[in-house]
């Protein structure tokens, strides 16, 4: 390289996709202070406030709760690497792609993986995850992911936790896009491992992943023949260092968990509950005013995540060349399709700090000017 770059400047950017989302000015702040030891007994200090305030947002009494350095997938790898060992059966509910990815990650656990429903936007009964516990008695957990970023939908969890419970197998829930932006109860709703991630509800830069190991999910990791194929990603080192033992495990994220530290200050200085109203009028507001423009909604009613709004394109509108435009002319960041979803829908994120009426309006006035173009134009 003859010449250095110029220094980075990141654009302006409304953050109105399924992650990250815009973060509050006073985490990044944070951030910015000086780097101290991983071992400090400020920095152990610190890591015990968030793993305290982490039990609140999660709504769980769970010694074994802290963020996992990664980011939300980092998550998800954590809670399948520990919960499975080889030829263990593993139940997963489908509705979308990151309940495809949790089940690519049982599968290279070594676990015999089982698909329950499969179809994308379509919640998953209660009745068909009872059927597949009675055909597959031997299963040692069950999954599901609790807001599908991929199509919107949000999948009621309370029924399947009994389900679980009653039969003593495991509850893997991810939360990712869900944890402190919709109601979850992970005690009460008899969850066993619930992970989630920095940048979606909890409005924090990406990079750490939130998880909570229950009691049993704790036993079933240590009476493992073989220790979890992934040393970094194994709960009981990671708590050894964390928790009340201090050893090193490895070298945290200082400035991030300065972020995540200063970010659930936030979450609990609003009030969960106050919080999760937030999402649910800001999300319900911006859906019916996409559905009078036509937009449809892809999940079925009173399965629509308030915080990951999943429309259909109206005939005509153009994918790719419209969230260009959004972007270029109005600094407004959303989400197409995954999968095969691309080309056909749109992803509105409304999460954590970019959840506000304010941005709500700045983001259906630029659309109103994209569908004015498309009749001018076509
Ligand atoms: C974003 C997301 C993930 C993956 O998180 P990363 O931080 O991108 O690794 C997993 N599950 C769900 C439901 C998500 O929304």
């Amino acid at each position: 390289m003859t010449e250095v770059p110029a220094r980075f400047e990141p654009p302006r950017r409304l953050l109105l996709g399924p992650g990250p989302s815009n973060v509050h000015p006073r985490v990044l702040v944070a951030m910015g202070r000086p780097v101290i030891g991983h071992l400090d007994p400020e920095t152990l200090r610190m890591i015990t406030e968030i793993d305290e305030m982490l039990r609140e947002v999660f709504h769980t009494a769970n010694e074994l709760t802290f963020p996992i350095s990664g980011s939300g997938t980092a998550g998800m790898e954590a809670a399948m690497t520990n919960a499975l060992e080889p030829g263990d059966v593993a139940l997963v509910l489908v509705s979308g792609f990151f309940a495809e990815r949790m089940r690519e990650i049982a599968s290279r656990a070594g676990a015999k993986v089982v698909t329950i429903g499969g179809e994308w936007g379509v919640p998953v009964e209660p009745d068909d995850v009872a059927k597949a516990l009675e055909e597959y008695p031997d299963a040692k957990v069950v999954c599901a992911v609790h807001v599908e970023t991929s199509t919107g939908l949000l999948q009621p969890l309370e029924e399947l936790g009994a389900l679980c419970r009653d039969r003593g197998v495991l509850f893997i829930v991810d939360a990712v896009a869900s944890l402190g932006g919709v109601p979850l109860l992970v005690d009460q709703w008899g969850i066993d491992v619930c992970y989630a991630g920095s940048q979606k509800c909890l409005s924090v830069p990406p990079g750490l992943a939130p998880i909570t190991f229950s009691p049993g999910a704790v036993e079933v990791r240590e009476r493992r023949v073989h220790p979890p194929q992934s040393f970094y990603l194994d709960a009981l080192f990671i708590w050894k260092y964390v928790g009340r033992e201090r050893r090193y495990h490895h070298t945290a994220p200082i400035n991030m968990l300065y972020g995540l530290h200063e970010g659930l200050r936030l979450v609990l200085a609003e009030g969960l509950e106050a919080r999760w109203a937030r999402h649910q009028q800001v999300g319900r507001d911006v859906l019916s005013a996409l559905q009078e423009r036509g937009f449809d909604p892809v999940p079925p009613e009173g399965y629509r995540a308030p915080d990951v709004v999943c429309v259909r394109l109206p005939e005509g509108f153009e994918d790719a060349a419209n969230r260009a435009l959004l972007l270029e002319r109005h600094g407004i960041d959303v989400a197409g399709g995954l999968g095969p979803m691309a080309g056909q829908v749109w992803r509105i994120g409304l999460m954590g700090e970019s959840c506000t009426p304010e941005n709500a309006d700045a983001l259906l006035r630029a659309i109103n000017d994209l569908l004015a173009r498309r009749r001018r134009d076509g």
